[in-house]
C-alpha cells in the first residue's frame, strides 16, 4: 500500500514544492449556522437536530449573526478585505452526512479575501498570502461499525449522527505558497500553528485538532526545478495534528517526486494520511469547481456588513500572538534561544503570569523550564496541567530570595505543593523545610564534621581549600539540606584558618 518514494534530499534537488493549505475552523457559537440547535460537543447522537439542519421540506434557514461577526474578525486578523456585500451558495454533492445533499457555503463571494500573514521558521520569515476566508456549515458524522480500521471498507454498517450538521465553519484558503524549498513541511506546520494561536486569542473557536474543531487539508504539487508552471496537486485530507501536517507533506513530496522522476504523472485526487504507518493513500478523484453546480442560495438574504460595524470589530482584535511574543521577549530580555525554549515548552502564558505575580523573568523561566518541565514530563501531562499555579511558583522564588529556603529545599516545597499540601509557606512550615539560621546549631554541625574527618580538615588548614567540599557536604547531610551552603563554607574556613 505504501508507494514508491524518493529520498527527501533527492526530491528537493529535482523539484520545488508548492503548497496550498485549506483550514476548516469550527466556530464556538452556542447555536448552529442556520438554526437554533446547540453546538455542544459530545451530546447523545441526533439529540441536537431540527427540521432546518436535517433539511426537511419547508424548513427555512436563518443566518447566525454571531458567526458572521466571528468570520469578520477572523478575516480582519488575517489582513483580509471584508466584502461589503456577499452571498451564500449551494454546493451540490451527495453527502450521506448532510441530508440536504448540498452544503450551504460561499463560492465566488466570500466574506473575506486578499489577506496575508507572516510566519517564521528557523528565524526566517515566510509570507503566506490568503486567498479567502468564507463561511459554511459542517456536515454530520459517519460512524463505520464492524471493520478493523473504523473506515468504511470492511465495515458491516454505518451509523449517522447529525448533531454536527450545520455547525458554523470558516474555511481559510491560502494562495499557492512557493519558494519554501525543503522547508515546505515546516512552513505549513508553522502556518497552522499560527492560525491555532490566532484563533484562540480571538476566542472564536476552541481550536482542538484532536476533536476536529481545527482541520487542515494540505495541497501539494511539485514543479521541476527551473520551470514556472504549477504541477498537478493532491489534497491530503483532515490531517489532525501539527506534526502530521509536516509529516504528510514530507511524504507527499517524496511520493510525487518518485512518480514524476519515473516519468509518470501525478493524479489529481484527495488522499488520506495514515498516522500510524506514516503514508498517504488515494481517496477520490478530485472534482472541479464546476462539478458542484454552485448557485446562490435562494433561501438566505445576502450579507452586507456596514463599514461602521467592521471598524468596530477591528477595534476588538487582540494583540496578535507573533506581535505579543516579540514584545514579551524584549520585555523579559531573553535571547532568541532562551525565548525559543520558552515557546517550544509552551510556557509563554505561565511565565507571563509568574512574572505578573512578582518573580523575575529569569527565575520564572528557570522553574518552569527545568524543575517543573521535568515533572510534567514524568507525569506525561502539559506544563499547564501541573497542580501548581504561577502565583505559587512566584512564591517559591520569593522564599528562595528571602533565604527561607535554598534551591534544594525549594524543590521539596514544590513537591509539597504538587502533592496538594497547600501554599508554599504552609509546606515549609508543615515539612519543617526552612533553612536553619540558628548559628549555634550550625557551629555544632561544623565542629562535628571537622572531628569526623581530621584529614580533610588538615588539608584545608594547609591551604587546600578545595578539600572543604567534603566537609561542607557532611554538614549539609547532617543538617538534612536545611543549611545555607555559603554560610557553612564561610564558617568552616573561619574555623580552620
Ligand atoms: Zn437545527
Amino acid at each position: 500500500m505504501t508507494a514508491e518514494i524518493l529520498d527527501y534530499d533527492e526530491a528537493l534537488a529535482a523539484f520545488d514544492p508548492v503548497l496550498g493549505l485549506e483550514v476548516h475552523v469550527e466556530l464556538n457559537t452556542r447555536s448552529k449556522m442556520f438554526c437554533g440547535c446547540s453546538t455542544e460537543f459530545g451530546a447523545e447522537p441526533n439529540t441536537q437536530t431540527c427540521p432546518v439542519c436535517l433539511g426537511l421540506p419547508g424548513s427555512l434557514p436563518v443566518v447566525n449573526a454571531k458567526a458572521v461577526e466571528s468570520a469578520i474578525r477572523i478575516g480582519l486578523a488575517l489582513g483580509c478585505e471584508i466584502a461589503p456585500w456577499c452571498r451564500f451558495a449551494r454546493k451540490n454533492y451527495f453527502y450521506p452526512d448532510m441530508t440536504k445533499d448540498f452544503q450551504t457555503s460561499q463560492y465566488d463571494e466570500p466574506i473575506a479575501y486578499n489577506g496575508s500573514v507572516t510566519v517564521e521558521v528557523d528565524g526566517e520569515p515566510y509570507e503566506i498570502a490568503i486567498e479567502r476566508a468564507h463561511m459554511e456549515e459542517d456536515a454530520g458524522k459517519l460512524l463505520h461499525v464492524g471493520g478493523a480500521t473504523g473506515r468504511i471498507h470492511g465495515a458491516e454498517y454505518s451509523l449517522l449522527d447529525y448533531n454536527r450538521a450545520g455547525v458554523p465553519l470558516i474555511e481559510i484558503v491560502t494562495k499557492p505558497i512557493r519558494g519554501t524549498g525543503a522547508k515546505a513541511p515546516e512552513v505549513a506546520r508553522a502556518y497552522v500553528s499560527f492560525l491555532r494561536d490566532m484563533l484562540r486569542s480571538l476566542g472564536v473557536s476552541d481550536v482542538r485538532m484532536e476533536q476536529g474543531s481545527l482541520r487542515c487539508d494540505a495541497n501539494l504539487s511539485l514543479m521541476p526545478k527551473g520551470t514556472v508552471e504549477l504541477g498537478t496537486r493532491t489534497e491530503t485530507k483532515n490531517v489532525n495534528s501539527l506534526r502530521s501536517v509536516a509529516d504528510a507533506l514530507r511524504y507527499e513530496i517524496r511520493r510525487q517526486a518518485a512518480v514524476l522522476s519515473a516519468g509518470g504523472r501525478v493524479i489529481q485526487e484527495t488522499r488520506h494520511w495514515h498516522e500510524d504507518g506514516g503514508y498517504t493513500s488515494p481517496g477520490r478523484n478530485k472534482e472541479q469547481a464546476e462539478d458542484y453546480r454552485y448557485f446562490p442560495e435562494p433561501d438566505l438574504v445576502p450579507i452586507a456588513p456596514s463599514r461602521e460595524w467592521v471598524e468596530e470589530l477591528r477595534s476588538t482584535l487582540p494583540e496578535m500572538p507573533a506581535v505579543r511574543a516579540k514584545r514579551l521577549q524584549s520585555e523579559w530580555g531573553f535571547t532568541d534561544r532562551e525565548f525559543g525554549d520558552v515557546v517550544a515548552g509552551s510556557a509563554i502564558e505561565l511565565i507571563e503570569a509568574t512574572v505578573a505575580a512578582g518573580a523575575t523573568p529569569a527565575s520564572a523561566r528557570k522553574w518552569w523550564l527545568t524543575e517543573l518541565a521535568r515533572r510534567a514530563n514524568e507525569a506525561d501531562v502539559e506544563l499547564s496541567e501541573l497542580a501548581i499555579t504561577p502565583a505559587q511558583v512566584a512564591e517559591v522564588q520569593r522564599l528562595v530570595e528571602a533565604g527561607t529556603v535554598n534551591d534544594q529545599l525549594a524543590r521539596q516545597v514544590i513537591d509539597g505543593v504538587l502533592a496538594g499540601e497547600g501554599e508554599p509557606d504552609e509546606v515549609v512550615r508543615a515539612r519543617g523545610l526552612a533553612v536553619v539560621s540558628d548559628t549555634g546549631a550550625l557551629e555544632a554541625a561544623v565542629d562535628k564534621a571537622i572531628a569526623a574527618d581530621p584529614d580533610a580538615a588538615q588539608k584545608v588548614r594547609d591551604g587546600k581549600v578545595q578539600a572543604a567540599g567534603a566537609l561542607i557536604g557532611a554538614v549539609m547531610r547532617d543538617m538534612r539540606g536545611q543549611a545555607d551552603a555559603a554560610a557553612v563554607r564561610a564558617l568552616l574556613l573561619q574555623r580552620l584558618s
